[in-house]
C-alpha cells in the first residue's frame, strides 16, 4: 500500500460553508434549533471538527412535520402539474451537476471517501437519480377495471395519488446518493418530506436543500432536520401526522423504526444491512473475478450495505483467488480522501473504527486466520487496513454479522449445492454476485439466491432503473426504477355505476 501526497486546495465556497454553524431548513427558512443546540461533525481524515450543523430534536421535527403538512395540503405544490414537478426534479438536478466539484468536496471532507470516488459515483449519481425521476413525474398511471358485478354496469378505475408527508433517515456512507434515492420520487410523485441525515455526515444534504430552494420548489415541500437519531429520529419515525417513513441503515435501527410506526401504522419502508455472498467458480474469468471481488468488498472502505463481505471460491482455485486478492490490497493507496491520488479512505467516525477494530480482535480470537491486514493504520485519522480472513467457520460473528468495514471472509466450496447452501446461511438477503463463464450455471445460482440483486461477472452496479432492495432481515419494499414510486403512491379505487 502506498500512502498519498498533498490534498488539493478546497473550493472557495467549501471554505465559506465550512465557516459557520450550518442551520435546519423547515417551511423555506433557515433556522437554528429551540434549544439552541449545535453538534460537531468531523473530518475522519484526521479525527479535527470539521463544521457546526445546529442540532434538531422533537421540536424542530413538529415543526418541519406541520411545513410539510401545510405545503402538502395547500400552496402551490398540490395543485402544481406533474409536468411542472418533473421539471423542477430536472432544474436540480442541473444545480447539482453546476456544483459537481463543491459537492464532491463536502462529501469527502465530511465522509473520508477518497474524492476520486465522490467525483465519479457520488455526485454524477445524485444528478442521475433526481433526472431519471424527473422523467417518472408525468407517467404514474392508474389503470382501468373491468367488473363482473352483475345486474349493473360500471366504470371502475385506480388512481395512484401521493402518499402525503413522509419521513426520510439516511446513513453517513453515501450521504448525498442516499439523499436522491429518497427525497427524488417522493417528489416526483407530489409528496412533501422531512429528511433526516445522518448525524456523522449532515453537509451535502444541507447544501442540497439550499440548491432545492435555488430549483424553485415551494416552501415546505423539503424539509432537511440535521440530528441524532435517538432524539430526532426517533421523533420523526414516531410522529403521529407523518403517513410514511423510510429508512436506510442498520437492521438494528431498521426494527426500532418498524416499532415506532406502529403508532399510526404509518407506511414503512426498509433498507438495512447485508452480508453479501460473491461466489467464484472454477470457470470465471480471473482477470475480472479477482479485481471484482476485491472492490466489491473494499470499496468505500467496506462501507456499503451490498460489501461482498462473504467470498466463496471454488476449491480448485481457492489459493489462486485469494492471492490476487491479496495483490490487488497492495495496489491501493490509503490516505485522507482529499488526496487526489487516495483510493482507499478512512473510515467515518471512531466509533466505526473501534466496532470495525471490534471484529477484528473477535475473528482472531474464534481462530479466524489473518492473510493481509488486521490492524489500524496509524493513530491519526481512522484508517483500517484492507483485510481478508480464512479458516473461518459458519458459527463465527465475522462470518454472521454485517462488518461494514474492509474485512473479507473467504471460504472455499466444492459444488454448486453446497455454495448455495452456504450463501444463503445468513439472515440477510440484501446481494450477491457469481462469476463464471457458463451461463446456464450464472442463471440457475442466480434463481436460487435469496437476495433483491444478483450480479453476474460484475458487482455494485446500480442504476436509477433497477429496483434495490433486502430480502429477509435486509428490508422492505424496493427503491429506484418504477417500484420507488410505489413506496410513496396510494392505490385508489374508484367505481361508478354507470
Ligand atoms: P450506524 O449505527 O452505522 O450509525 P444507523 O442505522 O444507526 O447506522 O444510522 C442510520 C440513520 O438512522 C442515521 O440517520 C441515524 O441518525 C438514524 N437513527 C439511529 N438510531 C435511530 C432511532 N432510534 N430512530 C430513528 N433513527 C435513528
Ligand atoms: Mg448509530
Amino acid at each position: 500500500m502506498a500512502t498519498t501526497t498533498a490534498p488539493v486546495q478546497l473550493h472557495r465556497s467549501v471554505q465559506e460553508f465550512l465557516s459557520r454553524p450550518r442551520k435546519l431548513l423547515i417551511g423555506g427558512q433557515w433556522v437554528e434549533a429551540q434549544s439552541g443546540k449545535t453538534f460537531e461533525t468531523y473530518n475522519p481524515a484526521t479525527g479535527e471538527v470539521l463544521a457546526q450543523v445546529v442540532e434538531g430534536d422533537r421540536a424542530e421535527i413538529d415543526q418541519a412535520v406541520t411545513a410539510a403538512r401545510k405545503a402538502f395540503e395547500s400552496g402551490p405544490w398540490p395543485d402544481m402539474s406533474p409536468a411542472e414537478r418533473g421539471r423542477l426534479l430536472w432544474k436540480l438536478s442541473d444545480l447539482i451537476e453546476q456544483h459537481h466539484e463543491e459537492l464532491a468536496e463536502l462529501e469527502t471532507l465530511d465522509n473520508g471517501k477518497p474524492l476520486f470516488f465522490s467525483r465519479i459515483v457520488d455526485v454524477p449519481t445524485a444528478v442521475d437519480v433526481f433526472r431519471y425521476m424527473a422523467g417518472w413525474a408525468t407517467k404514474v398511471e392508474g389503470t382501468t377495471v373491468p367488473l363482473s358485478a352483475p345486474h349493473a354496469k360500471y366504470f371502475a378505475y385506480t388512481l395512484r395519488e401521493p402518499v402525503g408527508v413522509v419521513g426520510q433517515i439516511i446513513p453517513w456512507n453515501f450521504p448525498l446518493i442516499m439523499a436522491a434515492w429518497k427525497l427524488a420520487p417522493a417528489l416526483a410523485v407530489g409528496c412533501t418530506c422531512i429528511l433526516k441525515p445522518a448525524e456523522q455526515t449532515p453537509l451535502t444534504a444541507l447544501r442540497l436543500g439550499e440548491l432545492i430552494q435555488e430549483a424553485g420548489f415551494p416552501d415546505g415541500v423539503v424539509n432537511i432536520v440535521a440530528g441524532f437519531g435517538e432524539t430526532a429520529g426517533a421523533a420523526l419515525a414516531s410522529h403521529p401526522d407523518v403517513d410514511k417513513i423510510a429508512f436506510t441503515g442498520s437492521t438494528e435501527v431498521g426494527r426500532l423504526i418498524a416499532n415506532a410506526a406502529t403508532g399510526n401504522l404509518k407506511k414503512v419502508s426498509l433498507e438495512l444491512g447485508g452480508k453479501s455472498p460473491n461466489v467464484v467458480f472454477a470457470d470465471a474469468d480471473l482477470n475480472a473475478a479477482i479485481p471484482g471481488s476485491a472492490s466489491a468488498v473494499f470499496f468505500n472502505q467496506g462501507q456499503i450495505c451490498t460489501a461482498g463481505s462473504r467470498l466463496f471460491v471454488h476449491k480448485s482455485i481457492f489459493d489462486k483467488v485469494l492471492e490476487g486478492v491479496a495483490d490487488q490490497t497492495k495496489k491501493f493507496t490509503v490516505g485522507p480522501g482529499m488526496n487526489e491520488s487516495t483510493n482507499l479512505g478512512p473510515l467515518v467516525s471512531k466509533e466505526q473504527l473501534g466496532r470495525v477494530c471490534g471484529y477484528l480482535d473477535s475473528g482472531a480470537k474464534e481462530g479466524a486466520k489473518t492473510i493481509v491486514g488486521g490492524h489500524r493504520i496509524g493513530n491519526t485519522g481512522y484508517f483500517v487496513e484492507p483485510t481478508i480472513l480464512v479458516d473461518v467457520k459458519p458459527h463465527m460473528k465475522v462470518v454472521r454479522e454485517e462488518i461494514f468495514g474492509p474485512v473479507v471472509t473467504a471460504i472455499p466450496f466444492n459444488d454448486e449445492d453446497d455454495v448455495v447452501r452456504f450463501a444463503n446461511d445468513t439472515i440477510y438477503g440484501l446481494a450477491s454476485a457469481v462469476w463464471t463463464r457458463d451461463i446456464g450455471k450464472a442463471h440457475r445460482i442466480a434463481a436460487k439466491l435469496r437476495a433483491g440483486t444478483v450480479w453476474i461477472n460484475c458487482y455494485n452496479v446500480f442504476d436509477p432503473a433497477l429496483p434495490f432492495g433486502g430480502y429477509k432481515q435486509s428490508g422492505w419494499g424496493r427503491e429506484n426504477g418504477h417500484s420507488a414510486l410505489e413506496l410513496y403512491t396510494e392505490s385508489k379505487s374508484v367505481c361508478a355505476q354507470l
